[in-house]
């Protein structure tokens, strides 16, 4: 997962993933090879985890406890309960809901679809099975450290230790329910989607002089005769959890619910970091309305810049230092809240969204320039990069991926597809076109929109009928050839106006 999946989205150091980006390369890759049929899928998910997490930071270990909450939602009752975790953490017990010891077996083996990747599976043999449709209880303590600091390739490098911790889905810091390969783990996430998200409450016990991070909501913060000790919850459905631990401070507007981590030497310019991303979020919420029926505001966490970043409905993780070069990425990242989530090759309806209203947001702020030169440097990024790969020249905005194997999908989802956006903003105006974000986003909540979704959606909520434009911009290259011909905004939108 870590090398197949993170290490090509590693574009640039602003661009991060987004939690549809994540679970759509996902979907993308179900066409797998035909052993696929022959590995094994658990019907249990998980609905909840309870888990504490006492972190040794000196000693660079994790001693975890709690409960899962496992439900069976398929057809078949089952008598086992597969688990996976990082290779060198180790389970000590594994309790059924009455607080009997369960058998388990537990080994370190390797993901036949993804030989890469170590894990170490828990297999537990259940006295009760479970039948479909019902939901079980267990207590789970294991131990032991994380250590991927030696992964030079890659870009997962979590371990525990004094400058930054990291405990995350990528290296399988917490309990995963699935056995052990690449396409049952990869529906742990996909679970998401079939309307199974789950709930988390973490407890993280730490030395003093150190913060836990995460993007739930923060429950209780006590200093304890060992430490100190952080609760959180989820806010909204989730399909990971990540917990930072570092010598963090934080800022925090309550009226917003918008708080951000970050490390003591950025202190300086956070303040304005923070400030910028009130303000795009503000922008935002005036032109497309509140992501959610009840504002929950996010969490911005900084991370030392290795990690990869994500970004949920109620989080930014930020990686590497902040820097005002850098706050154009921001607005990109906060944009993605209102982004519709699509499948992997129809991403550019995302990517090019969030790659336009990042502009877009510069120029309302008050620069003036902002927008235009943005999306300059994108026509430029687009002509230099078809110079250089002409075998890019004909692809479409509905062929890319099939045609360039998703080779090419980094200049058409965030440069040609900004630049439809762009466009578009002129073709039908702001008001209109600010209607059409507000209910891609809204009306396909919890689905995948593709391109003819895309096109529906734009031509009936702005009444227009846009044929030409969508076969010069969708369905052909010819919006390319337009961007290499050096013709002006005005000149492109005059075509379809
Ligand atoms: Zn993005």
């Amino acid at each position: 997962m870590k090398k197949r999946k993170y290490a090509q989205k590693l574009f640039s150091w602003y661009l991060f993933i987004l939690l549809s980006a994540f679970l759509n390369l996902a979907i993308g890759a179900q066409e797998t090879a035909e052993s696929d049929k022959d590995l094994l899928v658990s019907p249990l998910l998980v609905k909840k985890y309870d888990l504490e997490f006492r972190v040794d930071i000196k000693q660079g270990k994790v001693f975890t406890e709690g409960y899962l909450n496992v439900a069976n939602i398929g057809n078949n009752e089952t008598e086992e309960l597969p688990i996976i975790l990082y290779k060198d953490l180790k389970v000590d017990a594994i309790k059924c809901q009455n607080g009997n010891d369960l058998e388990f077996n537990q080994n370190v083996v390797s993901f036949p679809d993804e030989p890469e990747n170590e894990v170490n599976y828990i297999l537990v043999k259940l006295n009760e099975s479970i039948s479909p449709g019902t939901e079980r209880k267990f207590y789970i303590r294991y131990n032991g450290n994380i250590d991927e600091s030696h992964n030079t390739d890659g870009y997962v490098r979590d371990s525990i230790n004094p400058e930054f911790t990291y405990i995350r889905t990528e290296t399988t810091a917490y309990p995963m329910v699935c056995y052990p390969n690449y396409k049952n783990r990869r529906q742990t996430f996909e679970h998401f989607w079939t309307g199974h998200p789950f709930d988390y409450r973490v407890k993280i016990i730490l030395p003093k002089e150190y913060v836990a991070a995460n993007i739930g909501r923060l429950i209780e913060k006590t200093e304890t005769k060992e430490g100190v000790q952080y609760i959180y919850e989820n806010i909204l459905g989730a399909w990971r959890i990540d917990i930072m631990v570092a010598q963090y401070a934080c800022l925090n507007d309550p009226e917003s619910q918008i708080k951000m981590f970050f490390f003591p030497e950025d202190s300086e310019i956070a303040e304005k970091a923070f400030r910028f991303q009130q303000k795009a979020y503000r922008i935002y919420t005036q032109w497309f309305g509140p992501i959610n029926d009840t504002p929950t505001g996010f969490t911005i966490i900084q991370t030392p810049g290795w990690d990869g970043g994500q970004s949920d409905v109620t989080g930014v993780i930020q990686s590497g230092r902040i820097d005002v070069r850098a706050f154009p990425g921001y607005a990109h990242e906060i944009a993605h809240f209102w982004g519709p989530n699509t499948p992997e090759k129809y991403r550019w309806i995302n990517e090019g969204q969030a790659s336009y209203l990042q502009y877009r947001l510069l120029k309302e702020m008050g620069d003036e320039k902002g927008l235009e030169e943005g999306m300059l440097r994108r026509r430029k990024a687009f002509i230099d990069y078809i110079d250089k790969y002409p075998e890019a020249r004909g692809l479409t905005l509905n062929n890319y991926v099939e045609r360039g194997e998703g080779k090419h999908d980094h200049i058409m989802n965030y440069h040609k597809g900004a630049w439809l956006y762009y466009l578009l903003d002129i073709i039908v105006g702001e008001d209109t076109f600010n209607r059409i974000i507000s209910f891609l986003y809204n009306d396909f909540k919890g689905s995948l929109v593709t391109n003819e979704d895309f096109i529906n959606q734009v031509e009936k909520v702005s009444g227009k009928r846009l044929s030409k434009f969508w076969q010069d911009w969708i369905y052909s290259s010819k919006s390319t050839e337009f961007l290499l011909d050096d013709l002006s905004l005005e000149e492109m939108a005059k075509k379809y106006l």
